[in-house]
């Protein structure tokens, strides 16, 4: 398994963090390098040291847990009738596709994704938050992270 998958996979773990802590639920954009990785969210203020301190302890507490990573297929139709425009981030995908892959993680994070993913939380290993940055005038929070081996 390829690291930038397990890099990957982390983004959907953080993201569910990212959500529960600061009810940010519009992802802008997201970056993956090797072990590196890059959540962009659209957010109203610059977060406390401890909210960033908590999205960290909720990943890793969801990554121990070691959580089923589904991937599912089905009509685009059926996917927004089951989870609205949760599976969406700020972007829209073209109107002309209408069959989504989803990506589940039950109860944290559900999202369309097309990539590869690990089959369990638990092979993401660890993950530390290295770095925030909050673009005020876009409204935007980027959240930096590096992975390592469990
Ligand atoms: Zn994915």
């Amino acid at each position: 398994m390829s690291v930038e998958v397990r890099t990957h996979t982390a983004l959907h773990v953080l993201k569910g963090a990212v959500v529960k802590v600061l009810g940010a639920k519009w992802t802008a954009s997201v970056y993956v390098k090797g072990s590196h990785g890059r959540l962009t969210v659209q957010f109203g203020r610059k977060p406390t040291p401890e909210e960033v301190a908590l999205i960290e302890e909720e990943a890793n507490k969801k990554i121990r847990e070691d959580a089923p990573v589904e991937e599912l297929e089905m009509e685009r139709s059926e996917a927004e009738s089951r989870w609205g425009d949760a599976i969406y981030d700020l972007f829209p995908l073209p109107a002309s596709i209408t069959r989504l892959k989803i990506l589940r993680i039950p109860g944290w994070n559900v999202n369309a994704c097309n990539k590869a993913h690990t089959k369990t939380t638990g092979e993401i290993g660890s993950l530390r938050i290295v770095k925030t940055r909050y673009r005020r005038s876009k409204q935007l929070l980027e959240i930096s992270f590096n992975i390592y081996p469990a």
